[in-house]
Order: C-alpha cells, then sequence, then structure tokens
C-alpha cells in the first residue's frame, strides 16, 4: 500500500497541477538533481509568429507556397506561417502527398513539382546530389539571426526564408531560479532548434551556455537524457511528439499537459497541468518532504 505521506504529497501536488502518474515517479522526483527542458512549447509559450521573410522573388508567392505546405502540418512553425498568410489574405497554392519529415519540416508537390520546407538539415538533404548547396545571400545574412529559419526550397536551389519566433514563458526564469533555490545545480536546455534561438532563450533564462544543446534530433534528445542520467537522477520536460522518446527515457518524464501532444503525455510519469513553471519547484519540495517522511 501507498504510505499516507505520499498519499498526501500527491493530492497535494495535484492542487498545484502536478498530476503524478503515481506514487513511484513522486519518489524518484525527490532525489533527481537534473533538470533538461525542452525549448519550444515548453520553456516558451509555443505561439510563434511571423516575423520576417527573405527571398530574391516575390514575397507573396513564397509566403502562398509555404502556406500551402504548412497547412499539412501540425507544428508551431506551420501555425504561424498559416496565420501570417491569413492576416495578409493570401491564399495558399494547393500542395498534394504533404509528409512531415520529423524534427525537420515539411515536404509535398505543388503544381510545378516537389517542395519543401524546414530546417537547415532538411535543406542539406534535399541538396544531397549537388554539392555545395545553394547558400544564396539572403540566407547568409540570416547566419546569426536568433529567429527560427524556416527554408523553403525547390531540390537544391532554395526560394526564401521565413523566420519565426516565439518567447520565453513568464513564468520561466522564476521557475528555473525556484529550482536553483532548492539546490538544483544542473539545468538543461535541449532543443531541435538552432543554436542562435538556443542562445537567446537560454541567457534571458540564466541557462549556463555550456547546458544549452541545440540542433538536436529525437534521438539526439534521448542520447544526452541517458548521458545525464548515468551520472545523476534526471527529469525532462517536454511537450512534442519529438519529446517522447527522451520523456521515457528520463528518470521522472513531465509533460507540459496543457498545450502539449497526446503522445508526450502518455510517455511521461508526470503532467504538469498548469502553465506556471514555478509548480515545477513546488512539487519538488513536496517530493523530497514525503521521502523524508517515509524514511
Ligand atoms: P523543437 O520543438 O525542439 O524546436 P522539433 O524537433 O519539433 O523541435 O523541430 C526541430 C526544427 O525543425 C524546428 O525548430 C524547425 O526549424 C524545424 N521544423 C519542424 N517542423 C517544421 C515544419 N512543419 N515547418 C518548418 N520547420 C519545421
Ligand atoms: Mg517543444
Amino acid at each position: 500500500s501507498v504510505p499516507a505521506a505520499i498519499l498526501s504529497a500527491l493530492s497535494a501536488s495535484a492542487r498545484g497541477g502536478v498530476l503524478f502518474k503515481g506514487g513511484a515517479a513522486l519518489e524518484t522526483l525527490a532525489s533527481v538533481s537534473t533538470f533538461a527542458f525542452d525549448k519550444t512549447g515548453t520553456l516558451t509559450t509555443g505561439r510563434q509568429e511571423l516575423t520576417g521573410i527573405h527571398s530574391d522573388g516575390d514575397e507573396t508567392e513564397l509566403l502562398a507556397r509555404l502556406a500551402g505546405l504548412e497547412a499539412h502540418s501540425e507544428h508551431p512553425v506551420a501555425d504561424a506561417i498559416r496565420r501570417a498568410a491569413e492576416e495578409r489574405q493570401i491564399e495558399p497554392v494547393e500542395v498534394r502527398e504533404a509528409k512531415a519529415v520529423p524534427g525537420e519540416g515539411m515536404v509535398g508537390v505543388d503544381a510545378e513539382g516537389m517542395i519543401w520546407a524546414g530546417n537547415e538539415r532538411l535543406a542539406r538533404r534535399m541538396a544531397r546530389h549537388s554539392a555545395p548547396m545553394d547558400c544564396p545571400a539572403f540566407l547568409a545574412a540570416l547566419h546569426d539571426t536568433p529567429m527560427t529559419l524556416v527554408l523553403m526550397g525547390r531540390g537544391a536551389r532554395i526560394l526564401g526564408v521565413a523566420t519565426v519566433e516565439d518567447q520565453p514563458r513568464q513564468t520561466a526564469r522564476a521557475g528555473l531560479a525556484a529550482l536553483r533555490a532548492r539546490g538544483v545545480t544542473q539545468i538543461a536546455m535541449l532543443t531541435g532548434d538552432r543554436q542562435a534561438v538556443a542562445d537567446r532563450v537560454g541567457s534571458e533564462l540564466g541557462i549556463a551556455p555550456e547546458a544549452i544543446h541545440a540542433g538536436l534530433r529525437p534521438e539526439d534528445k534521448v542520447a544526452l537524457v541517458a548521458d545525464f542520467a548515468s551520472r545523476d537522477r534526471v527529469a525532462f520536460i517536454g511537450d512534442g511528439v519529438n519529446d517522447a522518446a527522451a520523456l521515457a527515457r528520463a528518470d521522472v518524464g513531465i509533460a507540459m499537459g496543457a498545450a502539449g501532444s497526446e503522445v508526450a503525455l502518455q510517455a511521461a510519469d508526470v503532467a504538469l497541468l498548469s502553465e506556471d513553471l514555478r509548480r515545477l519547484a513546488a512539487a519538488h519540495r513536496l517530493a523530497q518532504r514525503a521521502a523524508r517522511i517515509i524514511r
């Protein structure tokens, strides 16, 4: 049977919006000293906004094509593109056979043939038959921009780039500070996004530069969590489909419950129903108190 101290910590925690799937996860959380966070949708709101379009051609046409492709995606980046087209009353072009490339972007077929949209890794994949990869001046100029780049192309040719960004959650900085105040020494960021974006968000939140890991594929997130777990008890906090494996690998997987994906919730041991990241430190405190009582 579950000790009374654990039961009461579980219910106190649930009242604060932190739902444990069982007493074991609460007991494990008590000994966690590394907290690894996904960025987009976890430390940030996940509500991306389009901030610019860069190309040698017609921007309206580019956005129409991009919106046509992203119409088939549920990624937060896609949502920003679709909203931007809508606001500008741009009709998306018809795109068939659209498919997601996880952690990279989308591919599909329009009236003129195959098109793609996504990050630089996808661009390199699409350009694999033609080395060196096409890098127009408008793309080179964006290299240090601390925003997510959505490259759009046809084969090896890059037609244009949209920039999108979202902001840290209001409670993110305070949430991480509260964990540190509890003696948590290792706080890391694990993201599929670009280094420049990760560095911007990380420095706003006070995360140590060496604890910021960018450009990760879902399997790279798992490998890093496993590496942390070989030294420490690790909690991973994430929201996306791409976080599911890392959530499962962590000693305690914590899914963002309000806006997170179903897959992430299923893989996790804990659901954070509140968007308030300070609740993590509160749950850690409750877990440690309960652990002290039962020992
Ligand atoms: P994360 O939530 O950690 O940023 P993902 O693994 O979901 O990462 O995606 C990694 C990167 O792949 C994103 O930052 C984005 O640049 C790109 N990407 C993923 N899906 C799309 C999409 N539908 N359209 C454009 N880019 C995408
Ligand atoms: Mg995410």
